[in-house]
């Protein structure tokens, strides 16, 4: 478990609620893989395609062996299995994962960029990193600094608060 990975999670399709949790039931069964900490669930209005459900949005902090390639593929098999729909770009999906941040790297690679290229402008991710990484800083910028600039912030509700002495970290 040398390295630490944020990953956040989104889902807008079904049963949403039960999507996150499998999600983080699938996580830690990934090899080499533990939940270490993860955020309560918010509910998000949807950004981009808007003819769309509200998403439940959470971020998961793991403590992983995989390199951030071989971590992205466990997170796309899972994705398959829960039978993501991907014919509408920004549109609904069962369940979507992405690679936040990993230690402090920054790849460019055709399948992955880390820090997610998008995750500073949208307070759905920025709100529920709050919770599991409070210390986080761009340069000067404070999360909340961050959190203040999204235009999406507005449309972010605290959905259920998550204990994370029970269930899935450890
Ligand atoms: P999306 O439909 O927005 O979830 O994007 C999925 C695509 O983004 C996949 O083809 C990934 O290979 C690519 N991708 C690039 N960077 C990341 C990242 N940090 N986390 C997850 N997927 C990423």
């Amino acid at each position: 478990m040398a390295h630490k990975a944020y990953i956040a999670l989104g889902s807008n399709l079904g049963d949403r609620e039960g999507h996150l949790t499998g999600a983080l039931q699938y996580i830690s069964g990934i090899t080499g893989t533990r939940i270490l900490s993860i955020s309560n669930i918010y509910e998000t209005d949807p950004v981009g395609y808007t003819e769309q459900g509200k998403f439940l949005n959470m971020v998961v902090l793991v403590g992983t062996s995989l390199s951030p390639l071989r971590l992205l593929d466990e997170l796309q098999k899972m994705e398959q299995e829960f039978k993501r729909s991907r014919e509408i770009r920004w549109g609904p999906r069962t369940l979507d994962a992405d690679i936040l941040l990993y230690d402090d790297i920054k790849l460019d690679d055709p399948r992955l960029v880390i820090p997610h290229p998008r995750m500073l402008e949208r307070a759905f991710v920025l709100i529920p990193l709050k919770d599991v990484n409070p210390g986080f800083m761009v340069g000067e910028k404070t999360l909340e600094d961050m959190i203040q600039e999204c235009c999406d912030k507005d449309g972010v509700k605290l959905y259920k608060k998550m204990d994370n002495g029970v269930g899935f970290c450890g």
